[in-house]
């Protein structure tokens, strides 16, 4: 990420004095300005990267005395306290008006959106050429993660999310794993029986369930609102009841990074995939609605899961953003327990689970799973559901 001063000169990341070093002379609040920082000039300055809320007021105050006469902030943690306050307080500055911070507000504003659309628009092309389903799925699906890894190490939100090689090399083990045998399974085993069911609804009611008239666009709208409530439904049971272990291993992560979105344990991708399938296959769902709408749904997984500051608030009556995403990622169970939605938002809506994060309410800190930490490795994830009581018996009583 590249800063300047408001002068123009590149600007360090500064750290506070808790000995964490980012190359940069300490940044000593009480003791007065760090020894390498913005000339003095007045204008309006605006911190990119902040870490701890307590370093707040006295970066402020170091930047008004350099001259500038007004400061804004990114969002950071409600949470204060010694801990928060200890560890490194990075910032930089950009000044108002520069092409960096333009290029941040675009991102800001429209990653999300151009993200979506894109992944609309491909699917439609790719599906008008004739290509198999197969190969849309996989060229798509490696797109947007080269997209997502080069923007978020670009656009990086959040220090503490930064990608981590453990954690990176056990969600691709999980991409190749469930997102392909569960779902390949549940084919072998399930489609022509759940085909044949549909085959004789349609003969029973005496017209076909799925609105086959309709444009291509059309019908994906409607595979879309259909299977967010099954989608909804079962993530919400996934949450509470015995099955949450197998979900868990999802909301394991301390991080969000757009890798977590492929991170699920099998058994969980069975119900999960197999459930939407069966629902969309009992409806009648031709393969290029179907295709669409995977192409969509992987692409908004991964934007919804990446450590990029975006601003959603406009969408967020309607779509599942990643502010509300966030939030279901939360150790706090007010929020773990809320925001079920893949997509729409809509069924938490209706149902009264939608929550959203509150003006300066960022939750870096506060990812990952309440009660136990677990181990990042792929095998760790596997076991996790069945050592699930031991791993709480074991973090109780090292309280
Ligand atoms: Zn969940
Ligand atoms: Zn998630």
């Amino acid at each position: 990420m590249s800063q300047s001063c408001p002068d123009g000169s590149p600007v360090k990341a500064i750290p506070e004095a808790d000995g964490i070093r980012h190359g940069a002379a300490p940044f000593r609040p009480e003791a007065g300005p760090p020894s390498r920082r913005a000339s003095p000039r007045a204008g309006a300055c605006r911190v990119r990267t902040l870490r701890a809320s307590g370093a707040r007021g006295s970066v402020g105050a170091d930047l008004r005395r350099q001259g500038c006469r007004s400061v804004s902030y990114p969002a950071i943690p409600a949470a204060t306290g010694p801990e928060v306050d200890a560890r490194a307080a990075r910032y930089a500055i950009v000044p108002d008006g520069s092409g960096a911070m333009k290029i941040d507000a675009l991102v800001e504003n429209l990653y999300y959106p151009a993200v979506l659309a894109s992944a609309l628009g491909l699917g439609l092309v790719l599906i008008d050429a004739g290509l198999p389903s197969s190969l849309i799925l996989t060229t798509t699906g490696l797109a947007f993660a080269v997209l997502c890894f080069a923007m978020e190490r670009r656009f990086g939100e959040a220090e503490q999310w930064r990608l981590d090689g453990v954690e990176a090399r056990t969600d691709i083990l999980h991409a190749l794993v469930s997102n392909t045998i569960p779902t390949a399974v549940f084919r072998a085993l399930f489609l022509s029986a759940i085909v044949g069911v549909s085959g004789w609804v349609t003969a029973a009611l005496g017209f076909g369930l799925w609105p086959r008239g309709w444009p291509l666009l059309g019908q994906f709208a409607f595979a879309l609102v259909a299977v967010e409530l099954v989608s909804y439904g079962i993530h919400r049971v996934l949450h509470r009841s015995r099955l949450w272990p197998l979900h868990a291993v999802h909301h394991c992560s301390p991080r969000m990074y757009f890798l977590l979105s492929v991170r699920k344990h099998p058994l969980q991708a069975f119900v999960t995939y197999g459930g939407r399938l069966s629902f969309l296959w009992l409806l009648g769902i031709p393969e290029p609605a179907l295709t669409l709408l995977l192409v969509y749904t992987g692409a908004n997984s991964y934007v919804q899961h990446s450590n990029i500051r975006m601003n959603t608030r406009a969408f967020s009556y309607v779509f599942a953003t990643p502010e509300l995403h966030r939030l279901h990622h939360s150790k706090r169970e007010s929020e773990l327990n809320a925001n079920f939605g893949d997509v729409l938002i809509l069924w938490d809506l209706l149902f009264g689970t939608r929550i959203a994060p509150r003006d300066g309410d960022v939750i870096h800190d506060a990812i990952g799973l309440p009660g136990i930490e677990v181990p990042q490795t792929y095998w760790s994830h596997l076991r996790l559901p069945f050592e699930w009581q031991r791993l709480h018996r074991d973090a109780a009583a090292s309280r």
